[in-house]
């Protein structure tokens, strides 16, 4: 019951707040047909996101777990005429899925997917030496998140916006004891920005389409 009234939620107030999305409902049915899991962030989270671009003015978004494109579109949409959003994903399949949806969003020119670990592509990108991040999204495989925020910090500038996806995990994340892989990566990456010196953070929890779930919010110094 509480799961169905959630969705409602994010279901009524998706429809008074951001109406049909021509770009994003092809995404998502692309995907659906390309056979990717929907772990796509949720509408309402996709449009969170856009605003946290505009509102950050970020000219350079970096985004690790690219899936099919969905949080790439809703970000890259948010960027001026000459910001760039680099993505990294690890399967070509969901590369290849996620460049037609984003041609078809016209955000083509903007984004540039990686493609490969992003553990393996992050130091690639850091000898690159290009500017900065302005904001940087992380949304991949969760027992590597330690390592992402790590590498996250050394690409940011002080005032880099870094959000870390799927941190409550359905209350989970508090189990000190826990066997899996993506809640230990999560504590882990808890006790990573709890330690920086650089990094001042919180972390909202969220209910809604996607169930129950939180990101980490955090700013550096
Ligand atoms: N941000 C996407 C969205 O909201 O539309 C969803 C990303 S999905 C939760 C996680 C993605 O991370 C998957 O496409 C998965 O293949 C990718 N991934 C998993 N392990 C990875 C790795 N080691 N390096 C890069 N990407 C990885």
């Amino acid at each position: 019951m509480t799961g169905e009234r959630w969705r409602a939620v994010d279901d009524y107030v998706a429809e008074r707040l951001l109406g049909r999305d021509e770009a994003l409902a092809a995404a998502l049915e692309a995907n659906a047909a390309a056979g990717l899991p929907a772990i796509d962030v949720s509408p309402l989270q996709g449009k969170f996101l856009e605003l946290l671009v505009r509102i950050a003015q970020a000219r350079r978004l970096l985004e690790i777990g690219t899936l099919g494109g969905y949080s790439t579109i809703s970000m890259a949409r948010a960027l001026p005429a000459d910001g760039q959003l680099v993505t990294l994903e690890y399967e070509p399949h969901h590369a290849e899925v996620a460049a037609a949806n984003i041609a078809r969003a016209g955000v083509a020119d903007k984004v540039r997917i990686v493609v490969g670990p992003a553990a393996a592509s992050l130091p690639k990108l850091a000898a690159e030496e290009g500017e900065p991040f302005d904001l940087i999204f992380i949304d991949a495989d969760k027992p590597n998140n330690r390592t992402y925020l790590d590498w996250a910090v050394k690409l940011s500038r002080p005032g880099t916006l870094i959000i870390l996806d799927n941190v409550v995990r359905g209350g989970e994340v508090i189990e000190p004891d826990s066997a899996d892989a993506s809640i230990i990566g999560t504590r882990a990456a808890f006790d990573f920005i709890a330690d920086h010196p650089r990094l001042s953070a919180t972390a909202l929890q969220t209910v809604g389409a996607k169930g129950w779930d939180g990101f980490a919010m955090m700013v550096v110094s």
